[in-house]
């Protein structure tokens, strides 16, 4: 499970980026930690990067479907 320390630095969001299922192989819009969704395992992502196929896989818990748990939010400079 995701930790944090400063509650004032993470905002809580109802967008629907939170309930996008992820395949391995597709490319991540945000960049943020995923959780995939059979086992609870987390990862991070940057924006345009692959969800990994091969490193993450289960014999028993069904397919793997990631989910955006928490996303990074950029400032425009
Ligand atoms: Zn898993």
């Amino acid at each position: 499970m995701a930790k944090y320390k400063y509650l004032h630095h993470i905002i809580q969001s109802d967008v629907g980026a939170f309930d996008k299922e992820w395949l391995p192989g597709q490319i991540a819009v945000n960049a943020g930690i995923y959780r995939c969704k059979a086992c609870g395992d987390e990862l991070v992502l940057a924006r345009g990067q692959a969800v990994p196929t091969a490193h993450h896989q289960h014999s028993v818990l069904g397919p793997v479907v990631w989910q955006l748990l928490i996303f990074a939010q950029e400032h425009p400079k």
